[in-house]
């Protein structure tokens, strides 16, 4: 979708630290890192958020989380773990108006979020 940043990054017209990618997903660094690894997995199609899912996309939102799962144990997570997130509209912080889900590890994290 024009004007979406992740969807130029999945494009290829913005530059990113790729971790991983095939024809239906795509994972790099995040910019900000908030713990010692922190990346980003998203959908190369544009959904806005979580919310915007619909029956169909149950596959592909399997196939997401799984490939988060797996990403996060070849980096390094499996023994100590690591926290899945999915952050959607105002109230639950997205920044970024394309589904995307985070992976941090490599340190405790508190909990609950602020
Ligand atoms: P959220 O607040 O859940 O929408 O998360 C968006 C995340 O995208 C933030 O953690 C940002 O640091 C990250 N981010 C924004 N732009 C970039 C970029 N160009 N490359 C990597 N990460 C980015």
């Amino acid at each position: 979708m024009k004007d979406c940043i992740f969807c130029k990054i999945a494009a290829g017209e913005i530059p990113c630290s790729k971790i991983y990618e095939d024809d239906a997903f795509l994972a790099f660094h995040d910019i900000a890192p908030q713990a010692p690894l922190h990346f980003l997995l998203i959908p190369k199609r544009h959904i806005r958020n979580i919310m915007e899912i619909e029956g169909g996309d149950d596959a592909l939102l399997g196939a997401l989380l799984y490939k988060a799962q797996a990403l996060a144990v070849e980096l390094g997570c499996g023994e100590k773990g690591a926290r899945f997130v999915v952050n959607c509209k105002a109230d639950g912080g997205q920044t970024v108006d394309h589904l995307h889900i985070h992976v941090l590890g490599g340190r405790p994290l508190a909990w609950p979020p602020g």
